[in-house]
């Protein structure tokens, strides 16, 4: 349930509410919004007395959320979460589209600093690579690693672009938090819960792919392990589901996009690289998924894709990229945003 109070309530009379709810055994997280504040409770709603709780003073009302997410529901939050990212504080949400390209893995030092270079000419306002790679065979190249992460600091520093890079495993984020500005969940990890909680107790933002498989529902619960973590900075990823289509690596089902917009106040991003397999798709799907009103991209940019170590079937040179990135702006501008 969420307690909403009036205009004008005090910090000290918003206290006094979390003082009850903690009392009922519950736990709060507080949403000051423009115009009112919201305190959502979380936890066992059995035991509350919710007389005492609506009698205090300057609470407007109590009203149950239905969905099983709380923290990620338009229902507790009705302003859209905008999420600053990388040296540069670029905003992932609100009325700005940004593009964050890179190749799918780091290979090596140069490869990489040249694309961060050439990502950012293009317009890219972050930096993916992956340093850890979940690969589905164990024979693949599984990344750098450490090296990896070091490149991506590297590169961070060249060029002021935000760098987003995976985590695969727990032990991992302390490495990753220091060299990266968004730690990648991917969609093979969506549902790795000890993942998502100790991501959700860093506070460094967050970037969480739908699993293969994974339901909208599924997904949010996914965001509301690291939300409830106490990280607040969650972006979405729509990357594409398994389906029995086999004429694409995943299906892009882009509806999920204004339908994640009604459902959660969480930027959303689209990966059209992952979400089609193949880089002469690319273009076409970015465009549909600015139209369809996602807060940007994540795409997977090589400097020569026939070579690449990962994905290179799906990833456009950044001289294609840089052609479609004033086309994306003009779509941006059309349906009220920027780039
Ligand atoms: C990636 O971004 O390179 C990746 C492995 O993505 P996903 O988790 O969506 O498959
Ligand atoms: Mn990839």
């Amino acid at each position: 349930m969420i307690v909403v109070m009036k205009p004008g309530a005090t910090p000290q009379q918003v206290q006094h509410v979390v003082d009850l709810i903690r009392e009922f055994g519950l736990r709060e997280h507080v949403i000051c919004g423009t115009d009112r504040t919201v305190v959502a409770c979380i936890g066992d709603k059995r035991m509350v007395d919710k007389g005492a709780i609506e009698t205090a003073a300057m609470v407007d009302r109590i009203v149950p959320i239905l969905a099983p997410y709380k923290m990620a529901s338009t229902e507790v939050k009705t302003d859209r979460s905008r999420i600053e990212i990388g040296p540069g504080r670029f905003p992932i949400g609100g009325t700005k589209v940004g593009v964050i390209a890179g190749p799918c893995a780091v290979e090596n030092r140069d490869q990489l600093l040249r694309t961060a270079d050439a990502v950012k000419a293009a317009g890219a306002i972050g930096l993916r690579a992956g340093a850890f790679k979940p690969r589905t065979s164990p024979y693949s190249f599984q990344g750098l690693g450490m090296e990896g992460l070091k490149i991506l600091a590297e590169a961070r520093q060249a060029t002021g672009l935000a760098v987003v890079t995976e985590v695969v495993s727990v032990e991992q984020i302390p490495a990753v938090v220091e060299c990266a500005d968004v730690l990648q969940v991917g969609a093979r990890n969506m549902q790795n819960y000890p993942l998502l909680d100790a991501v959700g107790r860093t506070r460094t933002p967050v970037l969480l792919k739908r699993g293969l498989s994974a339901t909208l529902e599924e997904f949010l619960l996914a965001a509301e392990y690291i939300l409830n973590g106490g990280n607040t900075q969650v972006i979405l990823c729509e990357r594409g589901i398994r389906t029995y289509e086999d004429y694409v690596r995943n299906t892009l089902p882009l509806a999920s996009v204004p339908e994640l917009n009604d459902k959660t106040h969480l930027p959303v991003l689209v990966d059209p690289s992952h979400g089609t397999g193949h880089a002469h798709l690319v273009p076409a799907m970015s465009r549909a998924a600015i139209a369809a009103g996602a807060d940007g991209l994540i795409i997977e940019a090589h400097l020569d894709p026939e070579h690449a170590m990962s994905d290179g079937g799906q990833s456009i040179t950044p001289a294609v990229l840089g052609e479609l990135m004033p086309v994306l702006k003009r779509i941006a501008q059309a349906i009220g945003r920027d780039m």
